[in-house]
Parts: C-alpha cells; structure tokens; sequence
C-alpha cells in the first residue's frame, strides 16, 4: 500500500463556499489559539500540552468555563482538531531546532484549512467521477473530472483539507492505494533534459517548448508588472493618508489593485500547471520502464543571478514533484541523476567525454567515434542511460 496526494480545484456552491470560508477561519483561530495558550502556560512554568492532550483539554475544561467560545461546536469537530495537531506539529519542529517559531495564522496570507478525516474503519468518503462527499458540506463538484480515483475496492481516501487562494479553491486529498504491478511497465525508458531554452527534452527528440517564451504568458507578465508598480504607489499614498487621518484610513482601490495581482498571478500558476500536467501525461502514457531526470540543484541555479528568473518562472521544481507523484502512483521507477553527472559532456554512442564544450555548441560532434546528436538529446540519451542516480521514492 503507498499513500499518495491529490490535489484538484474544487467548485463549490455558494452556501458550500460560505461553510468553508467559516470552517477555514475557525482552523486558523484554533491554530492560533493553540499557540497562545502553550506559550502562556510556558510564561506559567507550566509543561507544554502536546495536540492530544490539549484536545482534549480544551473540550472538557476549557469549553465548560467559557461559553462565549461554545459557537466551535457548530464546526466540524476534526477541522478544529486538525488544526491544534498542525500547531503541535510545528512547535515540535521548533523544539527539534528544524524550523523557527511558527508564526500566526492569518488570514491575509490565505492561512488555514477546512480539513476532514475518514472516521474508523467502515466508513467510506464517497467520490464520483466528478464530485467527493465531504463531511459537513455534502456533494462538492470538482472543476475537472475524473482526477480522483474512484474505485473504492482498491483505493481508499484518508483525509483531506481544502485551502482557498485568490477566490479558488482547492482540495488536497490523500489516498492509500495498492502498488502496481511492474510487470505491465514495458514502454521504453524516458531520459528529460530539462533546460532553460526549451522546457524538456526528451530522449526520443521531442521538444516541450519554455512556455515563458509565449506571447500569451508575456502579456501576463507585462500586465503583472504594471499592476504591482501601480500597487505600489497607492500603497504609498495609502500609507500617506493614514498617518492624517488615523486608523479610520481605508483605500478600497489599493484592494482592488491587490486582488488583481493575486488573479495575475493565479493565471500564471494555472497555465503552468497544466501545461506540466500535460507533459507528464504524455510522458507516462507509454508506461516506460523507469523516467529518467536530473536532480537538479534548484537553490544552487537560483543563486547564479542570471538563471536566477528564468529558473524561478520554469517552475523545475512544481514539475518533479507532479512527475514523482503520478509515476509512484503507476509504480513506475523515477531515477534522479546525480547533478554533477558530466552528461552533456559525454559522448551517448561511446562514452568520449569533451571537456571543453561550449554552451554554445547546440550540436554534440563526438571527435572519437563521429557521432552527431542534438546536445540535448545527447544528454536526455545520457540522463536515461546513466547508472549514477538515486530513486526518487
Ligand atoms: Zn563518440
């Protein structure tokens, strides 16, 4: 059994959308409230109360005493809790020195969650093709179809939690599922080079082109540009006009201007992700044997200036993880090649290594043997064929 995540847009109703908001703000005072009481009781000299116990607590002591706060109740009990194990969670991560204080969650920053959990053994969360049955919420309907599995013979969904961003939403869900079979994977391996000219290049010589390059997505870009230059100066203004008139200051166009970078945004990401759903599509319909990519040193390339913006807008990263999770979800292998691996360097037919190639040589002509490839086919050819690699999963 292997537990994989899912991630979907949601399209909920307009009663469902209010039910969510209401739930994911209740998730984000009880985080909240959970961080509050641990460090007052630590002012105290009192231990710290793990997520269980605190649960606990909070619904036999805490709640008889303060009824004002008794409107909790009217939420989905596991939401809440789900938030108290989120902030037990990080201080832990806090106490072991991994992370730093967590901080508040709020809602400007699109904190929180409407989380949900399959209850005991029997019961089931129900999911069609094109909608999933959430507690408290009832049928959601899904923006796409048939993203989630829905043979419940095999596959079984865990929990989940819904997050809101720009006015979107979107589920999470994890589900536990059988292992599949290797035997049915007898496509050819893959080998990508991924890069920052092109996209991917496969091993076969197909060509997934930087959609960054595109009029469409440069539009955007420009468009987002001019909205955050003109964000900023009403910022200033704004920040002007409440040094006058106080705290009653509001500026409703600097909200809107900011929703509008948010959307731009947004539309960026999604244009992004489904054209990299698209490739990774494409990529496992042939069931190959393993998928072959380098592991990339992300934060590496990102500290070279230059490379620094084309690398960020590629979205490399976003794109392993979508790979690995729908190869672990058909068992395919994913190798990642070690990225010190010379394999633009190395001759694919007979392992000639040229020491001095230029970038600007887009054509690998082997010296040894007179092999001539693509230099990115070359290195896709490498990338698949290369023994120096670790597993993704
Ligand atoms: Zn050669």
């Amino acid at each position: 059994m292997t537990l994989i995540t899912y991630k979907i847009e949601i399209k909920p109703t307009k009663e469902q959308t209010y039910l969510i908001d209401r739930h994911i703000g209740v998730s984000r005072w009880a985080y909240n409230f959970f961080l509050e009481m641990n460090q007052q009781r630590y002012q105290d000299g009192y231990w710290y109360m793990g997520a269980y116990e605190f649960s606990k607590w909070f619904n036999n002591e805490y709640l008889p005493i303060n009824p004002d706060d008794l409107w909790i109740k009217d939420y989905y009990a596991k939401s809440t809790k789900q938030a108290f194990i989120d902030a037990d969670t990080a201080m832990k991560r806090f106490f072991k020195h991994q992370s730093e204080y967590p901080k508040w969650r709020s809602y400007k920053r699109h904190q929180g969650s409407y989380y949900f959990v399959k209850n005991g053994a029997k019961q089931v969360i129900a999911c069609e093709r094109h909608r999933i049955k959430l507690p408290k919420l009832g049928w959601v309907r899904f923006k796409e179809d048939g993203y989630l599995p829905t043979d419940f013979e095999h596959y079984v969904i865990k929990s989940g939690r819904i997050k809101e961003q720009s006015g979107r939403y979107y589920l999470t869900c994890l589900v536990e599922q059988p292992e599949q079979l290797h035997e049915l994977l007898l496509g050819d391996p893959i080998g990508i080079d991924l890069g920052v000219k092109e996209f991917a290049v496969i091993d076969d010589g197909t060509i997934y082109r930087n959609r960054n390059k595109d009029r469409q997505v440069k539009r955007i870009r420009k468009r987002l540009r001019r909205t955050q230059r003109k964000l900023s100066r009403q910022y200033i203004a704004y920040k002007a006009r409440k040094m006058k008139e106080g705290r009653s200051a509001t500026d409703l166009n600097l909200a809107k201007t900011e929703r509008k970078v948010q959307r731009l945004y947004q539309r960026l990401h999604n244009i992004q992700a489904d054209y990299q759903n698209q490739i990774v599509a494409n990529l496992v319909r042939t069931k190959p044997n393993w998928v072959s990519i380098e592991d990339l040193n992300v934060k590496g390339m990102i500290k070279n200036r230059h490379l620094a913006k084309a690398v960020n807008q590629q979205g490399f990263y976003n794109f392993r993880t979508k790979l690995i999770n729908k190869c672990q979800q058909l068992g395919i292998a994913v190798h990642l090649v070690n990225r010190f691996e010379p394999t633009s360097k190395i001759c694919h037919q007979c392992g000639y290594k040229k020491v001095n190639l230029s970038l600007s040589e887009r054509i690998y002509r082997c010296p040894n043997c007179g092999n001539v490839t693509d230099r990115d086919i070359n290195a896709a050819l490498n990338i698949r064929d290369t023994d120096n690699f670790v597993l993704a999963y």
